[in-house]
């Protein structure tokens, strides 16, 4: 049997929560599949700890995730953590040590589930947004000076290098021609942002010259997010950085109907370290404890993981089994059910049970 080590990280309010069903999902679909066996070691690392010794992650923390094959994430976020903090705190610095320069999020309306937008059929918003994960605003570069007078200035450095644009252009142009319909949209702001997105441009037509199969165009983020809302079926692949392809992919999870289903994945596309999955919601403290938490972004977030280490056929037949408890009516408050977190993580159960 295949083994694979996966460092679990559940983190702050829900992200416990949704972490917890996402165990017994994998562990249901080991012991059906019978073909691979998991080590998940759980790493409780939060807000509490942070509250309490000034850190998230311990000091030799990172060096012992890099021994796992990957890392599953719930949500870090704590009304009494300012959320730069935390967001530094924890989930960047795992990004950054393991080069994890994609961040890949597939967007569809699943089974059961409908559009705020009316006027679209399910089919017509089916979109993965490439999210450059590692440079722009989330360099970490910049400073305040005059801080606390009237004459403040506080400078935000966006960083954009050809190596890490160029590989997430590639990557983008990778996905989009593995899609059937081989359209890949940029995304920038290179009337405004004149240095680095010009490069983005400039870049992403140097690399297109090598895809010939892939049809591409080219929008500025505002209007963007127009087309998105309004002709949603003309949109494939989109490739943006790492600020517009956070906020683009929250509107885009909101379009396909909540936040609380729409999955990521921090890739490392080289392999060297390993990747973390997560759904892209944060810790919601309005819900925390409630036990209402919709599982199914984390689930898909799980489905992503598998079929990146190699169990394909598990991979699929959870997103399959996903897409049936979503369809028979199993939802969350978020997406118009009335049923609670353990009672759909409990109907994928079956689904699976059946699935083998
Ligand atoms: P949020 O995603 O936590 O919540 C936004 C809204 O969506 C809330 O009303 C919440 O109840 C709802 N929601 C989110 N996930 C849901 C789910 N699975 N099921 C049902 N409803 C769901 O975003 P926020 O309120 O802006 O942030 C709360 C905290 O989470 C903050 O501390 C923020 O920094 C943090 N955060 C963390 C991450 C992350 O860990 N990757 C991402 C975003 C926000
Ligand atoms: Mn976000």
């Amino acid at each position: 049997v295949r083994e694979h080590w996966i460092a679990s990280i559940p983190g702050d309010g829900i992200g416990i929560e949704v972490i917890e069903q996402a165990h017994r999902v994998l562990k249901q679909l080991e012991k059906l599949s019978k073909t691979f066996k998991l080590h998940i070691d759980t790493f409780n690392w939060s807000s509490n700890d942070y509250l309490k010794t000034g850190e998230y992650i311990p000091a030799d923390g990172l060096k012992t995730l890099k021994k796992y094959d990957a890392i599953l994430f719930g949500a870090v976020g704590s009304p009494d953590v300012p959320d730069h903090i935390s967001l530094w705190g924890l989930i960047l610095p795992i990004r950054k040590m393991f080069n994890q320069y994609v961040n890949l999020r597939p967007i569809r309306v699943l089974p059961g589930l409908s559009s705020p937008l009316k006027h679209i059929d399910a089919q017509d918003l089916d979109w993965v947004i490439v999210r450059e994960n590692s440079e722009g605003e989330y360099a970490g570069q910049g400073g305040t000076t005059h801080d606390d007078t009237p004459y403040t200035i506080a400078n935000e450095v966006a960083v954009f290098t050809r190596q890490g644009i160029e590989r997430t252009i590639r990557f983008a142009f990778d996905t989009a021609s593995s899609r059937p319909r081989k359209h890949l949209t940029l995304v920038t702001k290179s009337n405004a942002q004149r240095h680095g997105l010009v490069l983005w441009d400039k870049i992403f037509y140097e690399v297109a010259a090598e895809y010939p199969d892939v049809k591409t165009d080219k929008m500025l983020v505002d209007a963007m997010t127009v087309r998105m809302v309004l002709k949603p079926s003309t949109l494939d692949t989109i490739v943006a950085t790492n600020l517009h392809g956070d906020i683009l992919s929250d509107l885009a999870a909101a379009l396909s109907g909540s936040i609380g289903v729409a999955p990521s994945s921090n890739l490392n596309p080289t392999r060297e370290f390993p990747s973390m999955f997560e759904p892209i919601h944060g810790s919601a403290p309005d819900i925390a404890g409630l036990g209402v938490a919709n599982p199914v972004g984390t689930f898909w977030s799980v489905a992503e993981m598998l079929k990146w280490l190699g169990e394909q056929e598990a991979g699929e037949k959870l997103m399959k089994g996903i897409e049936k408890v979503t369809e028979s009516g199993f939802k969350t408050k978020d997406i118009g059910g009335n049923a609670d977190m353990v009672t759909v993580t409990e109907a994928l159960l079956r689904e699976l049970e059946n699935s083998y």
